[in-house]
C-alpha cells in the first residue's frame, strides 16, 4: 500500500492556501466581476498592472487563459508566433495557439528555453505570399522547462529590439516572473515593461488556489475582456480568488528565496546520489531536473516507488524527473524526498 503523500515536489500548483490566506478570502469584499464591480478583483488588476510595469490588467482564471487571449488578440489566421521549442504554448495548451488563433507556433532550439535577439531575427520570415506571417515572439520568465532558468535583462532587451525591429508584438509568459525577480533583485516591471503584454500566476509560487493576470495597454486589456467573456472566463463573485492574489502579493513574493535555497539543497542531494545526472548545471530559481537514465530504472518507476515512501516528484519523460520547491514544502521536507530517493534507489 502506498502511503499519503508527505513530501509533495510534483509541482507549485499544489499549494494549499495558508490560514493567512484563507482569512482573506474570507473577509474579502466582492462585487459582480463582469460588471467590474468587484472591488478586490479590481484592487488585484491596479496591482499586477503597477507590478508589471503595464497600464491595465484583466483577472483570468488560468494562465493558460492569459497565454491564449494574448496569442489572438497579437495574432491573426495565419500569423507565425516564434518561441522557444521547450515553451508552455508549444507543449502544453492544447495547440490552443492553432486551434483559437489560427496561429502556427514556429518552435526554436534554445538552451534552457532562452534565445538571442540574433535568434529572433533569424527566424522571421521574409514576407512574401506563400509563407506565414511572422507576427509575435513569446518569452517564458522563468523558462519551466529550461530548469527555472532566468532570462538575463540584457538578453530579454536585445529580443525586446529585435521584435520592435521586425514590427513583431512581444509577449511575456510570466508564470513564474516573481521567482525570477526575487532571484536577481531585478524588479518584474523592468522585465515585463519590456513586453506588450505580460501576466503573473497566481496558482504557481505565490501559492494561489487559482488565477493569472494578465497586463497590458488599455486598449489592449479592453479588447481582452471580449475574449474573457468569449472564451467563459468572465467570472462573478471572483473577488474571493482575488483576495488570495493581493494576499500572495503582500505576503509570499520576498519568501520565493526560501524555495530558491531549498531547491539548491535538493540538488545537492540529488547530484549525490548514485546514477543520477542534473539535467541543468545549476538552479536558478524553484526547479530541479534531473536524469536517472545511469540508474538502469525508468523515471515512471522511480517515481512510482518514491510514491511508497510518501514523495511525489514529476515524471517529464522516460528518464527524466522534475522537482518544484513551493511554499508547501520546507527544508526537513526536502531532506526527506533526497533520502527517499536515494533509498529507492538503493533498493
Ligand atoms: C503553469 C504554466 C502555465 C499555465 O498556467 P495555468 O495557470 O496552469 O494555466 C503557463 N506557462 C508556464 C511556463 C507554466 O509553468
Amino acid at each position: 500500500m502506498s502511503q499519503p503523500i508527505r513530501i509533495d515536489l510534483i509541482s507549485d500548483t499544489g499549494t494549499r492556501p495558508t490560514p493567512g490566506m484563507r482569512r482573506a478570502m474570507a473577509e474579502a469584499e466582492v462585487g459582480d466581476e463582469q460588471r467590474g464591480e468587484d472591488p478586490s478583483v479590481l484592487a488585484l488588476c491596479e496591482r499586477v498592472a503597477d507590478l508589471l510595469g503595464q497600464e491595465a490588467a484583466l483577472f483570468l482564471p488560468s494562465g493558460t487563459m492569459c497565454n491564449q487571449i494574448a496569442i489572438l488578440l497579437h495574432c491573426r489566421p495565419g500569423d507565425e508566433v516564434i518561441a522557444a521549442e521547450s515553451a508552455h504554448i508549444v507543449g502544453t495548451e492544447g495547440a490552443g495557439a492553432a486551434v483559437l488563433a489560427g496561429s502556427f507556433v514556429r518552435p526554436i532550439a534554445t538552451s534552457r528555453g532562452i534565445f538571442t535577439g540574433d535568434d529572433v531575427a533569424a527566424a522571421v520570415r521574409a514576407p512574401s505570399a506563400k509563407t506565414p506571417r511572422s507576427r509575435l515572439v513569446e518569452v517564458e520568465q522563468t523558462s519551466n522547462r529550461g530548469g527555472g532558468a532566468v532570462w538575463p535583462l540584457e538578453t530579454l532587451r536585445g529580443v525586446a529590439r529585435a521584435a520592435k525591429a521586425h514590427g513583431l508584438a512581444l509577449h511575456m509568459d510570466g508564470a513564474r516572473l516573481l521567482n525570477a525577480s526575487v532571484a536577481t533583485g531585478v524588479p518584474a516591471a523592468d522585465y515585463a515593461g519590456l513586453c506588450d503584454s505580460a501576466w503573473l500566476d497566481l496558482s504557481k509560487g505565490l501559492g494561489c488556489p487559482a488565477g493569472g493576470v494578465l497586463a497590458g495597454p488599455a486598449d489592449f486589456i479592453k479588447e481582452a475582456w471580449v475574449w474573457k467573456f468569449r472564451l467563459g472566463g468572465a467570472m462573478r463573485q471572483a473577488g474571493i480568488l482575488a483576495a488570495a492574489g493581493v494576499y500572495a502579493l503582500d505576503n509570499h513574493v520576498d519568501r520565493m528565496a526560501e524555495d530558491h535555497d531549498n531547491a539548491r539543497r535538493l540538488w545537492d542531494g540529488v547530484a549525490a546520489l548514485p546514477g543520477v545526472r542534473m539535467a541543468h548545471p545549476d538552479v536558478p530559481t524553484n526547479m530541479v531536473f534531473f536524469d536517472v537514465s545511469e540508474t538502469g530504472r525508468a523515471a515512471a518507476d522511480i517515481g512510482a516507488d518514491l510514491r511508497g515512501h510518501g514523495v511525489r516528484i514529476g515524471i517529464q519523460g522516460p528518464d527524466l524527473m522534475r522537482a518544484v520547491t513551493h511554499l508547501d514544502v520546507d527544508r526537513a521536507g526536502i531532506d526527506g524526498a533526497v533520502q527517499a530517493l536515494g533509498a529507492v534507489l538503493a533498493a
